[in-house]
């Protein structure tokens, strides 16, 4: 018989906190899984709602907020007004603290250790209260460890209980011992130092935050593995070893309805997977106009990214490129903004290929959705990548992912069944594996249809992981 496992607690109340969730605001992969993680937990019985600062490039009157509570907190010698605002979407409830000294500009405008340790130190207090009462917090990178890190020190019964999810181990967020003062933490919570190095005064919230957490979940199960080495785990590879009993890596989903091309309504044209070739056809060619490219029988290649040294932009050579498309002709489109670097090394590489390639700095939501459904061919060729959500959205959408072997990419992508896969990390290896999707595109068209409609099959929902949250939860 069936025994029911008594160790399980029963969670139906969980809180998120994060800097950012769709479709409120959005930088990156962040908000895409704090905006749909909660409602697969609806399908678990489990209630998580979501809170995050309402930044000022949040329309509160659009989105129908309702302020439910607000309160003072003292900054240093100055008090800091702040209100609670509820916002429902899709049956899923976000409290949105809004300040006017911290959160007036975007997700990570300014001072980001300050702005985030007021985000927890508004969030301690709201927590008392909102009208919810979570069993877990569970927070999403440093910009909400914090939160943990002053909750931790209470007694695990007079507490919930504590989950930090590592999306990206690379921002971490530095700060000294007097402004954890100034934002009313005691420094010993924070005190867990650094033992690579000699203690400078210098506090690492992501730090305290592993130490202060239950448990610890990173994005994919290959990078949970990669941040207990020294190449990935950006100085806290020691701390993770040492939480290894605590730490697991829980792939992320997408929200399969937004990103679900035949009921997209940015698209020109929506299309499934019964035709694809005739809808992604016609997508091509709307954005290869709108471009003002020529419409050729050349593939389409896209890259959408966050502009950091995360994503292998400085694999881009025009020499290389040009080479290549003398052999086999070809068109590439970027989408992205960030760091001024890349921005101007990808605009420099699109004046070295006026012809074949259009540079679009910026965030364009419905543009990228558009890229999506026109791709041929959509390249990850990040140096690391925690998960990496998409090169499964262009799965969802029928372009065929070119992606380095490393993190969620590793797990998601299999080598000329799904996409295809190369290793190192340099401009060789990236231009031979493009040269390879060109022959197989150009000369083996019927392999090409088959990696994709192998794609075009996956299940990138989450309906795998949100089970593996709520086990985890249960454990807490
Ligand atoms: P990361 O979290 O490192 O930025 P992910 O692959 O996890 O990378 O998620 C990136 C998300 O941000 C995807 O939803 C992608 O479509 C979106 N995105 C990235 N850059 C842009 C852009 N310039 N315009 C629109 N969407 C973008």
């Amino acid at each position: 018989m069936l025994k029911i496992n008594k160790n399980k607690k029963n969670i139906s109340r969980i809180l998120f906190c994060a800097a950012e969730a769709a479709p409120l605001a959005k930088v990156g992969g962040l908000a895409d899984v704090v905006g749909s993680l909660p409602q697969a937990l609806k399908i678990q019985d489990i209630d998580a709602r979501i809170l995050m600062p309402a930044h000022g490039s949040i329309s509160l009157s659009n989105w129908k907020a309702k302020k439910i509570n607000s309160f003072e907190v003292k900054i240093g010698k100055k008090k800091e007004n702040v209100s609670i605002w509820q916002i429902k979407i899709k049956n899923i409830t976000y409290y949105l603290l809004q300040n006017s000294t911290y959160f007036k500009g975007k997700v990570y405008e300014g001072d980001n250790a300050n702005k985030y340790l007021f985000f927890a130190r508004a969030a301690l207090k709201a927590l008392t209260l909102l009208p919810f009462k979570p069993q877990i917090i569970h927070a999403h990178d440093f910009h909400a460890a914090s939160i943990l890190t002053g909750l931790a020190s209470s007694t695990r019964s007079k507490r919930p209980g504590l989950v930090l999810t590592i999306h990206n181990l690379q921002s971490q967020g530095w700060t000294e011992e007097k402004t954890l003062l100034k934002f009313g933490f005691s420094i010993e919570d924070f005190k867990f130092l650094d033992k690579r190095k000699k203690y400078t005064g210098w506090i690492n919230l992501l730090t305290a935050g592993i130490k202060s957490a239950d448990k610890i979940t990173t994005v994919s199960p290959t990078y949970a593995k990669e941040i207990l080495t020294a190449e990935y785990g950006y100085g806290l590879e020691k701390l993770l070893k040492s939480r290894r009993q605590d730490l697991v890596g829980i792939l992320n989903g997408i929200d399969v309805k937004t990103y679900n091309p035949a009921d997209d309504k940015r698209l020109a044209q929506k299309y499934s997977s019964k035709d694809v070739l005739v809808g992604k056809q016609v997508n091509k060619r709307v954005v290869r106009s709108y471009m003002n490219l020529v419409d050729d029988h050349s593939p389409l290649f896209v890259f959408i990214a966050r502009f950091s040294n995360q994503k292998g932009l400085d694999l881009f050579k025009s020499k290389d490129l040009l080479r290549l498309q003398k052999k086999f002709p070809f068109q590439l489109m970027i989408l992205g903004s960030g760091e001024k670097k890349y921005e101007q090394m990808m605009l420099a590489v699109n004046k070295d290929l006026p012809d074949s390639m259009r540079t679009i700095i910026a965030f364009d939501e419905t543009l990228a959705h558009n890229l999506y459904a026109a791709a041929d061919y959509f390249l990850v060729p990040s140096k690391f990548e925690p998960c990496g959500l998409t090169q499964m959205m262009a799965m969802r959408y029928g372009a065929v992912p070119i992606v380095r072997a490393t993190g969620g990419l590793k797990d998601t992508v299999i080598d000329k069944e799904t996409g295809l896969v190369f290793n190192q990390y340099t401009s060789k290896n990236f231009i031979n594996t493009l040269k390879q999707a060109l022959e197989i595109y150009y000369n083996q068209p019927a392999l090409y249809r088959k990696i994709r409609s192998n794609g075009l099959k996956q299940d990138w929902s989450w309906q795998a992981s949100a089970p593996k949250y709520k086990n985890l939860y249960q454990d807490v």
